[in-house]
């Protein structure tokens, strides 16, 4: 079972997940608002996957017994000056979102529970991956930057990513 301090930080976790998914939506629609396709086919897949990360809570959540409470999701910045600043303030927030991850793994390390010290470590691994994600995109937006052509070939290649669901664990409960 459960402790209800985890089962409370895990229902904020779930908000964080959503807020990081409009915070995404918000990105994508920015850089299509500039003409970059590609980036924002790249940060609609970020949007989806966060709503995977909320789905994994949730299911997790309810596999325990305990009941999801949704909360409202707080307003996102809308316009960022490049794209080099959506990736920079992706890495920063990707950085705050680890350390809420790791917050969650401090209390279940506390209360002993050891189902859930296994389910964060998923996201231990997955926000390594995402704050190296980001670290590569802010490299390749330096790469180029200030070179039109390079931007070009950049954002061709930011439109092949494709989506696809991170983990089972996000399967909707059926
Ligand atoms: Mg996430």
């Amino acid at each position: 079972m459960i402790s209800e301090k985890l089962h409370n930080a895990i229902n904020e976790q779930i908000n964080a997940e959503l807020w990081s998914a409009y915070l995404y939506l918000s990105m994508s629609l920015d850089a299509e608002a500039k003409g970059h396709k590609g980036v924002a086919n790249w940060f609609f897949i970020q949007f989806k996957e966060e709503q995977d990360h909320a789905r994994i809570f949730m299911n997790y959540l309810n596999s325990q017994d305990v009941k999801v409470e949704l909360k409202p999701i707080a307003e996102v910045p809308v316009k960022w000056e490049s794209v080099l600043d959506m990736f920079k303030d992706t890495l920063n927030h990707e950085k705050k979102v680890t350390a809420l991850i790791h917050n969650l793994a401090h209390i279940a390390n506390d209360d002993k529970d050891f189902a859930s010290v296994n389910r964060l470590n998923w996201f231990i691994d997955e926000q390594v991956e995402e704050e190296e994600n980001a670290r590569d995109m802010i490299a390749a937006c330096e790469a180029v930057e200030g070179n039109k052509y390079g931007m070009y070939m950049l954002d061709k290649e930011l439109a092949t990513r494709t989506y696809k669901v991170p983990s089972p664990l996000a399967t909707a409960a059926e």
